[in-house]
């Protein structure tokens, strides 16, 4: 587990108007922090540039106190879970959630304990021979973030994870979500568009626009003000 801490953090893509443009954010270790704002405000730049994934044009992104602009996705211990899941169709639900120890050599017996213990908390034991296609949209969600249980990392970034499930799936992997992140503790970073959703898993809100911040706040104070 690891607290994030973004200073001055500018992406320019090109020589357009930057993405994201001096953004300045603590999320404390074992935070719930939600990002909201309107498409093309730059979430998911500021998302990508924690994990890795977009170089940082100017700032300093440091995640358990180390600055982390030069490291590699690989190197920074995190895990993120995308919207479509990005799981593999040709493997099983027990292989898929192994993945990432099988990258990391890690030993057959550890690996069987981490997924048995993954697909415990996650309730999809009876699942783990399953490929993905025979999986509801929820049961892909669980073992997408069965994969970031299991390599143990510092933190869960989600990129509007439950916007392709129907109502009601997305009502339950909420309350999953919210259990799961209590549960493990963890710090988590989690774009979306819906208010419900923000309002009942963040401990905190940062709103953002035009690439910089807008209000950071409680969903409390941001939601229920008069
Ligand atoms: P959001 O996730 O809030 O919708 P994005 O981070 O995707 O916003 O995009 C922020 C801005 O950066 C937008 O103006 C978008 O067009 C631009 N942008 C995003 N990715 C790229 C890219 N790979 N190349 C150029 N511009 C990009
Ligand atoms: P390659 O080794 O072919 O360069 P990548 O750079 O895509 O492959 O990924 C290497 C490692 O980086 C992955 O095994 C994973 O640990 C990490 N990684 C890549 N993308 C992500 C991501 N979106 N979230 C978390 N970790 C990632």
């Amino acid at each position: 587990m690891a607290s994030i801490e973004m200073r001055n953090i500018v992406k320019q893509y090109g020589d357009g108007f930057p993405a994201v443009n001096d953004v300045s954010l603590d999320i404390a270790d074992g935070e719930f922090m939600i990002l909201v704002g309107p498409s093309g405000c730059g979430k998911s730049t500021l998302l990508r540039m924690i994990v890795g994934l977009e170089d940082i044009t100017s700032g300093d992104m440091i995640i358990g106190g180390k600055r982390v602009n030069d490291l590699a996705p690989r190197d920074r211990n995190l895990s993120m879970v995308f919207q479509n899941y990005a799981l593999y169709p040709h493997m099983t639900v027990y292989e898929n959630i192994a993945f990432p120890l099988r990258l990391s050599k890690t030993p057959d017996d550890e690996v069987r304990r981490r997924v048995t213990e993954a697909a415990d908390v996650l309730e999809l034991k009876e699942h783990l021979e399953r490929k993905p296609a025979n999986l509801s949209g929820g049961q892909r969600q669980r073992v997408a973030m069965g994969r970031a249980i299991v390599r143990q990392a510092e933190a869960f970034l989600f990129d509007e994870p439950l916007s392709n499930l129907d109502a009601k799936l997305r009502g339950q992997m909420r309350t999953e979500i919210s259990r799961l992140q209590r549960r493990l503790g963890i710090t988590t970073v989690y774009v979306t568009h819906d208010q419900t959703e923000a309002m009942t898993l963040g401990d905190r809100v940062c709103v953002l626009r035009k690439g910089k911040i807008q209000q950071v706040a409680s969903p409390r104070e941001l939601y229920e003000q008069p």
